[in-house]
């Protein structure tokens, strides 16, 4: 955990979030800022800075991350329409908060490449 960290502090409870799905290991909610009609951030409950981070003691959380999006892409809906999954990793790829999150988008049509 990291005090000032603002993910660390939603998963501490200690700023408010909409959580729709907690465990453990992987807490997600709501995109304060949604960028399609379903925008979620799913997000290691343990604070890992960016994916350069990661290492391969890190492979089933990763794989559990990527498995709960899958999850809540059937439940919000947009499983056969279809939705992305995003992990920004540093300044160049846009990353604002530096607490490794996915981003899991849906609900409308995205195009390629991204911006
Ligand atoms: P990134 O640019 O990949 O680091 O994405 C950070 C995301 O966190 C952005 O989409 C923000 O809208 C989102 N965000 C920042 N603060 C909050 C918050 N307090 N609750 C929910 N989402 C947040
Ligand atoms: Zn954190």
């Amino acid at each position: 955990m990291a005090d000032d960290c603002i993910f660390c502090k939603i998963i501490r409870k200690e700023i408010p979030s909409e959580i729709v799905f907690e465990d453990d290991e992987i807490l997600v909610f709501k995109d304060i800022n949604p960028q399609a009609p379903v925008h979620l951030l799913l997000i290691p409950t343990r604070h890992i800075e960016t994916l350069n981070d990661v290492d391969q003691s890190d492979q089933a959380l990763i794989g559990k991350l990527l498995s709960v999006a899958k999850h809540l892409a059937g439940e919000m809906g947009v499983s056969e329409g279809g939705y992305r999954v995003v992990v920004n990793c540093n300044k160049d790829a846009g990353q604002d908060v530096f607490h490794l999150h996915a981003h899991l988008l849906g609900g409308r049509k995205f195009s390629w490449p991204p911006g």
